[in-house]
Formats: C-alpha cells, structure tokens, sequence
C-alpha cells in the first residue's frame, strides 16, 4: 500500500494499491477489496482514487491497433495518451475533434469522464466521436460497446461512466480531417460579463473554439472582465513550422507553501487582463500549444505546494447563467480567494451520450483555488448553493468534495447508472456522493 497524491490536485491524499496492467488481451489481475481504472492521474480530485482498494494502471495499455489514412478511423488501446494519438495521425492530417486542456489524457480517462474541449458548441463531447470499445468486467467478461448498436445501454453508461462499469481495453474513435497545423486565432480584452455572452453568442456561428479568460478577483463595475479568445483553422500554409517542443520548463520540486495565495493572485490576474495594449489582436498559432497551454510546463500542480489545491467546475444553464455566474463571481472576489486560472466558456446544445456526462447546454465556470482549509471549502460551499440553486451541475473529473445530494439532483440517471455497475470496482468520489 503506497500513499500519495494519485490526482492532479493532489487532494485529498490516499493509499492504493497499485497494480500496473500491460497486455489487453489477458484477464484482470486479483484483487482484494475493490478496484477502479486509472489512466494518467489528470483528474483532479478522488474520482480517480479508491482509497484502500486497488488502481488499475492503465497507462501500459499504450499500443496502437489501426489508423485508416483514408477515413480517419483509429483503433488503440485504452492507455494510449492523446498526445500519442496527436503525433502520429497530425502529419497525416487528421486531429482529434474534442481535445480538453491537457493533451496528457488517455482515451480511457477520456471515455469515462467524456470530457470537452473549446468547440462543444460544434462538436458535443469526446463521447460523440467514439465509435466503439471493449469492456472488461471483473467477472472475466468482455463486452463490445458500440455508439450505434446500444440497445442495451452499456456504451451510454460506459461514456461518463467514471470507470465503474468496467475496464475500457481498447476504443475506436473518429478523427476529424484539418487543413493544417495553424490556427488563425482572435483575442479580444471585454469590460464586463454582458460582453463575454454577447461575443458568445456573435462567435457561436462563426468560430469553431472559444473560452475566456475571467479576472476573478475583479469586482463592481469591472466584475466578469476578461480576454475572449476565438479561433478556426486555418488554411493549409506552405511555410507551417513544425510543433513547438514538447516541455521547455519543469516545476522541479514542491515548494514548502502554496506560490498561489493572495499576494501573487491579485497581481497575476490584473497584469494578465492588461498584458494586450489593443483591446483585439489576430494571430496565427499552431495548434498544440492553443489547445494545451499548460503541458509546456511539467509538474506545474506542484506550485501549490505540499497541501495541493482544488478545482471548482461547474455549468450552469442558459436561463440562469448570466446571473448565476455574476453571483460566484462577486462571491470569489469578496472572498479574495482566486485563481490563476479562471475559465469561462459556453457549451452548446448536443446531448451528450452518457447517462452521466457532465456537459450540457449552458455556461462552464472553471477555477483552481489553493488548498486554504476551512476557509476554501466554506466558500466552495457557498459556491455550490448558487449552482445548486440555478439548477447547474458540478464537474467530477475536477471534484472533490461535492455533497451526495448535490450530485444526485444534477446527475438524475445515477441510480439508473447504478444497474451497470461493477460490483468490484468503485471509487471514493463514487461512495461519497451515493453512500
Ligand atoms: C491541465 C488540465 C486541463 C484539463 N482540461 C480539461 C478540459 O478542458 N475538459 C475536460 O473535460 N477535462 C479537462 N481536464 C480533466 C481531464 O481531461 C479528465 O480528468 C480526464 O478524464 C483525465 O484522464 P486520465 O487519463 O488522466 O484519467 P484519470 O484521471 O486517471 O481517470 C479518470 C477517470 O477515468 C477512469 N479510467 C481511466 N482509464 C480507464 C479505462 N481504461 N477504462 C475505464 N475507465 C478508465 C478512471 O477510473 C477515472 O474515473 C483537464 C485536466 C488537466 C490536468
């Protein structure tokens, strides 16, 4: 039994026992207790933890089975990470249509928590380009799920599924088809909320990416001000340079206390709001680092030192969204707890496939609060009434520490989830928002 921190947020802390899987094809190892696949640890909270049970590593399961350069179809085992994914089928053209923060993920993380990128208004969710999969349950059962064929709803629990229904061996997905590496990219600086969903709603049709940047520790008139970055990609270019390297910096060690507190938040965030003079730029980017700004730097969750930090995911729907965003806003600034990173973008309307998906029509707030204690779960706490009270969900890849009712209003298919669980694999996320 080994402790330590096994999510990104390196909270909370728990002992596992490890047990690294590498060939698809062979049953499951024994386990006492229980078991739950984990796939690279980029999950933020303890819906990758099962606290005295078993992991099942999944990152050896690295092997691609098949890439068609005509249609786009690739077949790989589940602990292939995007980024492997990326650097073989780019130079032929082909990009993966939903691509969330972090090219660090596995397909097997990224089924389970059918994660979202900056183009859910055009493309749905990761779940929509998943054509099929096979499941290994713990009774030695193996299960092809396919998008098309799923009368008996397994492919529907499975996507979302937080990796209680089994464990994802190998995944078919369909690649999308781009122009080139480039991006043409827009960033405009805007004042106030009413801005960001105004250019919202202007880019929905003309732009496939956008997500804005927020200045959470701005309040009054100047609450919800912020950068709006929209994109589309670009023409084939003859001169396209090839990728910027992979990680130029590293955060070497954990600091002995958080380097995010308020003295360097308040800073931060106002030299970021006013780091453009001109209120619009336009610019040609490649696309990784557009779409993975922070893998540049390893290990940068260290910078929150030894006690970690947590993230505050949630969605909240059109009819309560302009002012229920308002209202955790002028909540965080009031409380002067911040985040470096303060992400606000608009999902569209395409229901997700999986009965517990996360994304859903409305607007995502995202934010990393360092680990404080008492104080920064008071006012997560208090951020949760406004989302619980505007009908909104919270998200479980970034969560740890929701309440069980919380859960169970904002996910209404859970007990009907529940028929396709595992009875051996559970998570601690999973026992604290049912049990
Ligand atoms: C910097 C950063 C940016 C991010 N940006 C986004 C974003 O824009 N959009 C978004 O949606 N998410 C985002 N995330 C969250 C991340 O995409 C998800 O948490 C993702 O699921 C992590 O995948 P993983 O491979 O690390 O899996 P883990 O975190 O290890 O596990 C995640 C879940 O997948 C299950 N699982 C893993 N492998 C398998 C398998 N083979 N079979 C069955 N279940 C499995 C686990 O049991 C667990 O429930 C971001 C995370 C980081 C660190």
């Amino acid at each position: 039994m080994r402790a330590d921190g096994d999510s990104w947020g390196r909270y909370p802390r728990a002992g596992h026992t490890r047990v690294a899987l590498h060939d698809r094809l062979a049953a499951l190892p024994g386990f006492s207790g229980t078991a739950l696949p984990y796939g690279n640890g980029r999950s933020y909270g303890d819906s990758c933890q099962n606290p005295g049970g078993t992991l099942l590593q999944a990152r050896g399961l690295d092997r691609f089975i098949g890439f068609d350069p005509q249609s786009g179809r690739l077949q790989c085992e589940a602990g292939t990470t995007l980024e492997e994914i990326v650097s073989v089928t780019l130079p032929q053209g082909w990009f993966l249509p939903v691509t969330p923060g972090t090219s660090q993920v596995t397909v097997g993380g990224a089924i389970a928590n059918d994660v979202h990128g900056k183009n859910h208004h055009r493309c749905g969710s990761f779940g929509h380009h998943v054509v099929a999969f096979e499941l290994l349950r713990s009774d030695g059962s193996r299960r092809l799920c396919q998008a098309e064929d799923d009368a008996d709803g397994w492919f529907a629990a499975t996507v979302g599924g937080l990796g209680l229904t089994g464990l994802v061996t190998w995944a078919e997905l369909q690649l999308r088809r781009v122009p080139g590496t480039s991006l043409e990219v827009e960033n405009i600086r805007f004042g106030s909320l009413g801005e960001f969903f105004a250019l919202s709603r202007a880019s929905a049709p003309t732009h496939e990416y956008s997500v804005a940047w927020i200045d959470c520790l701005a309040s009054g008139p100047r609450l919800g001000r912020g950068h709006f970055t929209r994109a589309n990609h670009a023409p084939q270019r003859t001169d396209e340079r090839p990728p910027p390297p992979r990680r130029r910096l590293a955060m070497p060690f954990t600091p002995p206390v958080s380097l995010v507190n308020r003295l360097s938040l308040r800073p931060f965030n106002a030299l970021y709001y006013w780091r453009q003079p001109a209120r619009r730029t336009r610019s040609v980017a490649h696309l990784l680092p557009f779409f993975h700004p922070l893998d540049s730097i390893a290990h940068w969750n260290r910078m929150y030192g030894p006690r970690g930090f947590l993230q505050y995911q949630c969605v909240l729907p059109p009819a309560a969204a302009q002012e229920g965003v308002a209202a955790l806003l002028g909540e965080i600034a009031r409380s002067g707890q911040g985040s470096f990173l303060a992400v606000l973008k608009q999902f569209g309307d395409m229901p997700a496939r999986g009965m517990l998906s996360f994304p859903r029509p409305g607007t995502t707030l995202a934010l990393d609060f360092p680990n404080t204690g008492t104080a920064v779960l008071e006012l997560l706490q208090r951020l949760d009434r406004i989302v619980d009270a505007g009908g909104g969900a919270l998200y479980p890849a970034k969560d740890a520490r929701m309440a069980g009712h919380s859960f169970q209003r904002a996910y209404p298919d859970w007990q009907a989830f529940s028929r396709y669980l595992d009875p051996r694999f559970s998570s601690g996320f999973w026992r604290r928002v049912t049990e």
